[in-house]
Parts: C-alpha cells; sequence; structure tokens
C-alpha cells in the first residue's frame, strides 16, 4: 500500500478522549449506538445524494449495516455501505473537532467525573466512544463514487496514521481493538442485545450472524446466514402504540446527537392538506450552540422516507430553535432544495402546524407535568420569550406560556404566569404592573415599587435581557393592559382612593416652592420635576416619559455601544 503518514489529533480532542474514556466508562454500550448511528447517518447522505447521481449506489443498492466479532482476534467490526469518506473528509471529521462550542465546552469541565460526564454526554463523543471499549481502532472507508479508500488508524493517544487502501465495497468499516477485559462483547447474545437495546429505530437493517443452536460450551453457534436483528423499519412512521418510552428516547438520541433523554415528544401523522408525519422533542437540555448563528442542527426533512436535509432556519421558527426530530412529507418533491424551501407555501404550512403541536406540547407540559415544565423553563424560556415578538399569530398562546418572577415570589424561581397574576389583581386594579432592572435586587429595591407595596399590589420583575422585547410587543394580555411602573404619571384608576388623591393634592401644594427651585437647577436635564404622595421610603425618583425608551433599556443601548 501506499506510503503511511502519521498525523495528530487536534489538542481538544486528545482531552475530550481522555476524559470520555473515564467519565463514560460505566456506559461503555454506547459505543455501538454511537457508530450505528453514523452508518445510518451515511446511509441517509448516499439516498440524498443518490436522487441526482445514482450511479453512487454502484449495483449495490440495499443500504444496510453489519456487525461481527472475531473471538480470536478480539474485534468488534461494524460496516455499513453508506455513502463512506473521502480522505479529505476523514481528516476533517475523524481527528477534529468542527463543532461550535467547543471553546465554552472546555472551560466548562470542572474534573468532577460526574458533573463531566453529563456535559459530555451534551456536547456529544460520537466516533470517539469507540476507544471506551478499544485501544485500537481501525477504520477503511471509500466514498461512493470514489476509487481511492483510505485507512484510518490510531490507539487513541494524540496520533493517528493514514494510508491508502484496497477497497471493493463503497462505505465505512471499523474495526475495534478490544482492550484487555472487554471480552464480553465478543459474544453474539451480548451484542444483538445491545443492538436491541439503543438501535431497534434505525430504519435500515442491521445485520448479524444468524444463530443456529447452542455449542457444547453453552455459546450461541452462528450459521453464515444473516438476520436483521432490528426492526428496521423508520421510527416515526410506526405507530404509536408499537413504540416504546425508550425507543422514542434512544432515537431522539440518535436524531439530536444527544446523550440525555428528552424532556418530551410530540408524534403525529398529520393529513389534509399537506400530508406528513412529524416527531418532534424538547431536549431536556439546551445545547452549547443555543445563541450561535452558525449553529447546524435543527430539525431533519424527509419526503417519503428519504432523507433530505437537516434545517435550522425554515422548518422551525428562530424562537423553538431548541426542537428537535423528523418532518416527513409525503407530498414534497424529492429534489427539494433550501431555494426551493424558502419559498414553498406548502412548508410555510407544514411548519405552522408544526409550531402549534410544539407549543400544544409546551401546554400541556405547563397544566400537567409543571415540574416539567419549570425544567423547560430553565433551560429554554428566554429563547421562547422571543417568540411574543416574532410570531404573531401565536402571541397569545406563547403569551400564556411566560412565567416571570413577582412581588410575590418567594425565591428567585421565574413561575408567575400572567393568568396566575390576573387571579390575584386586587379589587379594582385593571392593569398588569411590571418593572424592568438589570437584577432582581435592583428590581426589587426600586423607589417606583414603594406604592404598589403599600396597596398590596404584585408587580412583576422583569430581568432578563429579552424582557424588553417582550414588554415592546405584548401590550396586553386577556384584556388587561401591560404598564411599566417606571413610566409616566401611572394612573392607578380605582386602586387610589379619595385619601390618596387628597394627600397627594397636599403634597403638591406643599412642594410647590420646592418643585420649582428643582426643576430650575435641573434645567434642561429634565422634561418635567412633579410632587408625589407616592413614594414612601425614598425621597425622589425618576420616571421616563410614557413613550419614551425606558431608563432600563436606555442603559442596555448604552452598554451595546448604541
Ligand atoms: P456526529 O455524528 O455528531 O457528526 P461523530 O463523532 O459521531 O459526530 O462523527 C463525526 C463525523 O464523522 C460524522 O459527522 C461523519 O461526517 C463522519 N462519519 C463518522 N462515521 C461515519 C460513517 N460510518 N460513514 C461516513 N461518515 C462517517
Ligand atoms: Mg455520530
Amino acid at each position: 500500500s501506499a506510503q503511511k503518514e502519521t498525523l495528530g489529533f487536534q489538542t481538544e480532542v486528545k482531552q475530550l478522549l481522555k476524559l470520555m474514556i473515564h467519565s463514560l466508562y460505566s456506559n461503555k454500550e454506547i459505543f455501538l449506538r454511537e457508530l450505528i448511528s453514523n452508518a445510518s447517518d451515511a446511509a441517509d447522505k448516499l439516498r440524498f445524494e443518490g436522487l441526482a447521481k445514482p450511479e453512487l449506489f454502484e449495483n449495490d443498492p440495499e443500504l444496510k449495516i453489519r456487525i461481527a466479532f472475531d473471538k480470536d482476534a478480539r474485534t468488534v467490526t461494524i460496516a455499513d455501505n453508506g455513502i463512506g469518506m473521502s480522505r479529505d473528509e476523514v481528516v476533517s471529521h475523524i481527528g477534529t473537532i468542527a463543532k461550535s462550542g467547543t471553546k465554552s465546552f472546555f472551560e466548562q469541565l470542572s474534573g468532577d467525573e460526574k458533573k463531566d460526564a453529563h456535559l459530555i454526554g451534551q456536547f456529544g463523543v460520537g466516533f470517539y466512544s469507540a476507544f471506551i471499549v478499544a485501544d485500537k481502532v481501525t477504520l477503511t472507508t471509500r466514498r461512493a463514487g470514489e476509487a481511492e479508500a483510505v485507512r484510518w488508524e490510531s490507539q487513541g493517544e494524540g496520533e493517528y496514521t493514514l494510508e491508502s487502501v484496497e477497497k471493493a465495497e463503497r462505505g465505512t468499516e471499523i474495526v475495534l481493538h478490544l482492550k484487555e477485559g472487554e471480552d464480553e462483547l465478543l459474544n453474539d447474545w451480548k451484542l444483538k442485545g445491545i443492538v436491541r437495546k439503543y438501535s431497534d429505530h434505525i430504519s435500515i437493517p442491521i445485520e448479524m450472524k444468524k444463530g443456529s443452536g447452542y455449542g457444547e460450551d453453552g455459546e450461541v453457534v452462528v450459521s453464515d446466514e444473516l438476520e436483521a436483528v432490528n426492526s428496521a423499519s423508520a421510527l416515526w412512521t410506526r405507530s404509536k402504540s408499537d413504540i416504546t418510552e425508550e425507543q422514542y428516547q434512544e432515537f431522539y438520541k440518535h436524531v439530536a446527537h444527544d446523550f440525555t433523554d428528552p424532556l418530551a415528544w410530540s408524534h403525529a401523522r398529520v393529513e389534509g392538506r399537506q400530508e406528513y408525519t412529524e416527531l418532534l422533542y424538547i431536549p431536556s437540555r439546551a445545547p452549547f450552540d443555543l445563541y450561535d448563528r452558525e449553529r447546524k442542527q435543527g430539525v431533519k426533512l424527509y419526503v417519503r422516507r428519504v432523507f433530505i436535509m437537516e434545517d435550522t432556519e425554515k422548518l422551525m421558527p428562530h424562537y423553538l430553535r431548541f426542537v428537535r426530530g423528523v418532518i416527513d412529507s409525503n407530498d414534497l418533491p424529492l429534489n427539494v432544495s433550501r431555494e426551493i424551501l424558502q419559498e414553498s407555501k406548502d412548508i410555510d404550512a407544514i411548519r405552522a402546524g408544526c409550531v402549534k403541536k410544539v407549543l400544544g406540547l409546551l401546554e400541556d407540559l405547563s397544566s400537567n407535568q409543571p415540574e416539567k415544565y419549570e425544567a423547560f423553563w430553565k433551560e429554554f424560556g428566554q429563547v421562547l420569550k422571543e417568540g411574543v415578538g416574532e410570531d404573531h399569530a401565536n402571541k397569545e398562546r406563547i403569551a400564556k406560556l411566560l412565567r416571570f418572577v413577582s412581588t410575590t415570589s418567594e425565591g428567585v424561581e421565574p413561575t408567575v404566569s400572567l393568568a396566575d397574576y390576573i387571579g390575584r389583581m386586587k379589587e379594582g386594579q385593571d392593569k398588569i404592573y411590571f418593572i424592568t432592572a438589570d437584577t432582581l435586587a435592583a428590581a426589587k429595591n426600586s423607589p417606583h415599587l414603594e406604592v404598589f407595596k403599600k396597596k398590596g399590589v404584585e408587580v412583576l420583575l422583569l430581568v432578563d435581557r429579552v424582557d424588553e422585547w417582550v414588554t415592546g410587543s405584548l401590550f396586553e394580555f386577556d384584556g388587561k393592559a401591560l404598564q411599566s411602573v417606571a413610566k409616566g404619571a401611572l394612573d392607578l384608576g380605582a386602586l387610589e382612593d379619595e385619601a390618596d388623591k387628597e394627600a397627594q393634592k397636599q403634597v403638591e401644594e406643599a412642594s410647590k416652592p420646592v418643585v420649582e427651585k428643582v426643576q430650575k437647577a435641573l434645567g434642561e436635564q429634565v422634561k418635567e420635576v412633579r410632587a408625589t404622595a407616592r413614594l414612601t421610603e425614598s425621597p425622589a425618583c425618576l420616571v421616563a416619559g410614557e413613550h419614551d425608551m425606558s431608563a432600563h433599556l436606555e442603559r442596555m443601548l448604552k452598554a451595546a455601544g448604541q
């Protein structure tokens, strides 16, 4: 064979490998799920590229995955006839981490194995999980339609070798040379069990040699005949009653490249003007790149079982960018491209339907599983809030899902909904009062709250960056106006009684000379100086004009250099 090259792993890969092997060891079986998941993705990619270039199938159109083991050589082999990789692809995909958020991921690692295992799970270890059980991995691959094959080999310790080889079949073959002590994997029953447990949902057959009886040692004797170990039908096409909770969860890990179980999901076949199946998941944790414009993951679009693309823009609105899963259309053309997707009215209809499903799922959580909803809100609340400004059609529904901290909250967790607030409104109160500030402490100590405290009126404390956008787009809820307590003359309406009015009159009269002096001293710096009977502790406070920017927003814009 041609000359062997030795290359070094990216520093992060070395670090990741070391950590992963330690922290995921107790869950080591997942290496098989990861390698099968990659093989399945490779089949999806070939099917898609094959739409335009059928010659890529090379007279071998039955896509499948094969798993075998060799007791004497102490190896486990996972092979697929998917798209394969060119030499450049091997170098860039296996040996480097091109993921966005890599840096912040490494910064978050604590050295505490339990905590780090969680983080690593979120980050996704994929291919490298092979090194949990193997001390040498040999990957041989030939990209569909190309002549040259390449062999990558590594002991997972900082470098790998690359060489050109011959490979008749298209696709990728991965040989795991097992570590000392991993011999239990050299067992037909054990491997088939792992495949069924983690990879049953894979839509192409995962084949292994068929058992033909038991030997004298009690072990399965295999024949040369192959059988599919999994159900080999796309999970979302099966009926809900045939899918177990675990299967839904494992499928999520495959589509989302996540290690943690999802929080909730919605699975439905939709009929009508557009026929499609959706299986959409809410993750239990926010991904690293939630705020990264370059993020690559989103919802996968299939057309009649053929994977078309993973989309981050068109299938889900920006404020639901955390949603993962599959949409499989029966009506779209197979040659749908990104450009067509942008323009398509059919896609608009599918998207609108899927948004309703997701909002419905969240509503269901919020009313029936409040703890889960709280967990959701913690991870994704800030993002969902963007929807109030972004999605006019669903503004009301989103507003119902919002949660805030208020002056009645015991702790710092946002648990107050607008409906809760309205339910607690005082006699004569007709507005939803809120205050915006940089921190909870600043909000709670604001002099603007004094009169509300005195009257026992609840005020929402809005301290998130996105809240300015929320209050700038949501003017009322359930017929009640949202009113900043820091703006304008603040008409308290029926909350104010005769005594209040009398007190105000007196203060105004008594303070006339002072007010005039202060007005003179401040001159152009203020619009107006007013006396008020509402402050109970503070001598003075700043108020924004009814139609001006709030002081908080002004500070935020200044900080942003605007
Ligand atoms: P992920 O699957 O999340 O992208 P992995 O570490 O599992 O991360 O895989 C890295 C990349 O290596 C894949 O995205 C793919 O491009 C490539 N790859 C891995 N396994 C295969 C395979 N069997 N066939 C083709 N490409 C593969
Ligand atoms: Mg993978």
